[in-house]
């Protein structure tokens, strides 16, 4: 029997492509189309050698709790036309939640890759899904020994947790382009090595709210006077800039569609400073050796701060910070590249398979609760 992958955007893709590879065809991989833009699912899927998914239909673009009960119902059909050894979840996302819910209700074995996340933001629709999974998952693996002590402290058994570090690092290691491919995209963006910004912004506290977004977009559209910022707008986010009437703060930028992995990755690996509400950015940026200015109330990754980022609100303080890193330049670089991730060594994925193995061997969700 399978091993169903249950996955749904973006930073999913990402994060579970090492963990897919690994489990051959072992993994059936379940696309709830959380993500159905072509830039932010179908070409990453392509590009990320991920196989043909069976596709649940209907849930993007609808609202939180439709696009959880939509994917459960599915879910829970192929679940019982092909019951799966144990199903694995990524993260944070509807998707995810769905995934569990779905498990759990059939009792299927549960496995949370970068399990164990707070921001202990209550705002955050994803604070709530991450906890809601642990709650029920029967083998956490914990990104770093802090994700793990989240878990403890909120008394989950430390049987059920093994810290494998995340997922991100095999990823960048795997998807980064050579020198060479590098700098032909640096120089098909127009931008050259050290000497820009690379930007994104989705998150709703910054896109749903107008006074934040205009905020974001100015701060960058100044820091765009001084050196070239590069901004792949994500989809919902040039809706939001649309509809608030802000597409003239984007004419200094350089605005782009989103762009595929390993394009991303080029830029990242070159930016003087990245500025970003990414969570995955957040970790990235630690493996990449780049400093990060992060445009958020709340981070549930406190593990790339103070040395590779910082976290400011929308307004001034992003200026501030941009600028101030910015000023320390090539020292600051060097630096960072020579520090190690804190978010694990490259080996995760292969970690989370070995427990697969051990947990298939075990059997049923009792035996492991
Ligand atoms: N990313 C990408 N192309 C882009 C922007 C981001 O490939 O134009 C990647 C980025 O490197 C990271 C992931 O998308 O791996 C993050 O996705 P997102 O910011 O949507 O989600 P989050 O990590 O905040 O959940």
């Amino acid at each position: 029997r399978s091993i169903a992958v249950v996955l749904g955007t973006r930073p999913e893709l990402v994060k579970l492509t090492e963990l897919i590879r690994l489990l051959g065809p072992a993994a059936h991989v379940v696309h709830t189309g959380q993500h159905y833009d072509e830039e932010l699912s179908g070409r990453f899927l392509s590009d990320l050698g991920i196989p043909e998914p069976t596709y649940l239909t209907g849930i993007g673009g609808r609202p939180r709790a439709l696009q959880i009960s939509a994917a459960l119902a599915q879910l829970d059909a192929v679940f019982a036309a092909e019951p799966p050894r144990a199903v694995v979840v990524q993260g944070d996302t509807n998707a995810a939640l769905s995934g569990a819910l779905a498990a759990n209700a059939r009792a299927i074995p549960l496995v949370h890759v970068e399990a164990g996340l707070r921001s202990h933001d209550r705002n955050m629709p994803e604070e709530h899904n991450r906890v809601l999974i642990d709650r029920i998952a029967d083998v956490l693996c914990a990104a770093t020994p802090e994700n793990r002590d989240n878990l403890l402290a909120e008394g989950i058994p430390a049987g059920r947790i093994e810290v494998t570090g995340n997922t991100v690092v095999e990823a960048v290691r795997s998807q980064l382009p050579t020198s060479a491919q590098r700098f032909a995209e640096l120089e098909r963006m127009g931008v050259a090595s050290d000497a820009y910004v690379l930007a994104t912004v989705h998150r709703p506290e910054n896109t749903d709210d107008p006074l934040a977004l205009r905020a974001v977009l100015t701060e960058l559209a100044s820091l765009a006077a001084e050196l070239p910022v590069v901004l792949p707008l994500h989809p919902r986010t040039r809706a939001c800039i649309e509809g608030a009437g802000l597409a003239g703060l984007l004419d200094p930028l350089l605005v782009t569609q989103p762009l595929g992995y390993r394009t991303f990755l080029a830029l990242a690996q070159h930016a003087a400073l990245l500025v970003s509400d990414s969570g995955g950015v957040q970790e990235e940026v630690t493996v990449l050796g780049r400093p990060l200015v992060v445009v958020r109330n709340s981070t549930e990754r406190p593990e790339a701060m103070p040395d590779f980022a910082e976290l400011v609100g929308p307004g001034r303080e992003l200026g501030e910070a941009a600028r101030r890193r910015l000023a320390s330049g090539a020292e600051d670089r060097a630096r960072l590249a020579s520090l190690p991730s804190p978010f694990g060594d490259g080996l995760a994925s292969r970690r989370v398979v070995e427990l697969l193995v051990g947990l298939a061997a075990r059997g049923s969700c009792a035996a492991v609760a």
